[in-house]
């Protein structure tokens, strides 16, 4: 059984308010806008604007406690870098339930991976890099209980050989349980992540969208860009879920609910009590 513990691994200090038990430190309204961002934006709608899709997903705590021990390093619990693949035959075997980041380079996604690995410190993730440089997808295991993917950023001049493997990843990646798109909170959904939800709408396949550095965006801004966005994946799409994660890697915010549905989608986490 996996039990939370104090600190992070390998002796070396997690950031402030990586783990829950830090979070519970804080006085409510602070606690809420970090654990549960797009709900704390809910006061600030219209009267009679449908709340539904900001809370469809709303865990307890026990079932964040849960996630985030799945998160948490341990000696019988070790989260590794796998391997890096540029072709699907080199990538690892399709061996446990799979999830997997992708988005426009630059959007956030190396921070948010190490955000959600902040409890697990000796797990490396690249996080600055030549935008358009690397072009492998990179497999991260979870003990025995689901991988995580980091797929290389795509942006405009994307190099046919990277927009095939992307391809051939979403298509035959038959453990891959829920892909998580990327979209900048603070730009909100551009020309590249339009082309991003085609294809993951043509494939059929299951994802939700996360919207990233939500520090950076004014409250009106993100507001906006929320119910925008809101409204283009009801109108728009049939597989992507309602609801949207809002996160900030710097102040990690949406981290702990990101976590946690994580663990949920790749069946770690039975039961999601409402909190
Ligand atoms: P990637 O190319 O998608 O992997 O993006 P990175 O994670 O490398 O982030 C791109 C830039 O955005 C870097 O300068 C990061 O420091 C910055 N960044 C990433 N996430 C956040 C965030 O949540 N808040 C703020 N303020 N900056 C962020």
């Amino acid at each position: 059984m996996l039990l939370p513990r104090a600190g992070g691994a390998a002796g070396r200090a997690s950031p402030p308010l990586a783990a829950l038990s830090q979070v519970l430190r804080l006085e409510r309204s602070r606690r809420t806008s970090i654990v549960f961002p797009l709900q704390k934006l809910e006061r600030y709608l219209a009267p009679g604007t449908d709340t539904a899709p900001f809370r469809l997903f709303q865990p307890g705590l026990a079932a964040l406690q849960r996630a985030e021990a799945l998160f948490r390093s341990d000696r019988g619990h070790p989260i590794d870098y796998v391997s890096s693949a540029v072709r699907m035959d080199h990538a690892p075997p399709p061996a446990l339930p799979e999830v997997c980041f992708i988005g426009r380079s630059n959007v956030g996604k190396s921070s948010l991976i190490r955000a959600l690995f902040s409890l697990a410190p000796e797990v490396e993730v690249r996080v600055s890099k030549t935008p358009g440089h690397t072009k492998k997808m990179n497999f991260f295991k979870v003990g025995k209980y689901f991988t995580l993917v980091d797929m290389p950023g795509y942006g405009y001049r994307a190099p046919q050989d990277f927009v095939q493997m992307v391809e051939a990843y979403l298509q035959e990646r038959h453990n891959l349980k829920r892909t998580f798109l990327l979209v900048d909170g603070v730009v909100g959904l551009q020309k590249t992540d339009h082309i991003a939800v085609e294809m993951l709408e043509e494939f059929g396949i299951p994802y939700v969208m996360v919207l990233t550095k939500i520090d950076r965006a004014s409250r009106g801004l993100l507001l906006k860009n929320v119910l925008e966005i809101q409204e283009f994946v009801k109108e728009n799409t049939q597989g992507c879920f309602p609801q949207l994660f809002l996160v900030s890697s710097v102040e990690f915010s949406g981290v702990h609910l990101l976590r946690c549905f994580v663990a949920h989608v790749t069946g770690n986490l039975p039961t999601v009590e409402a909190s």
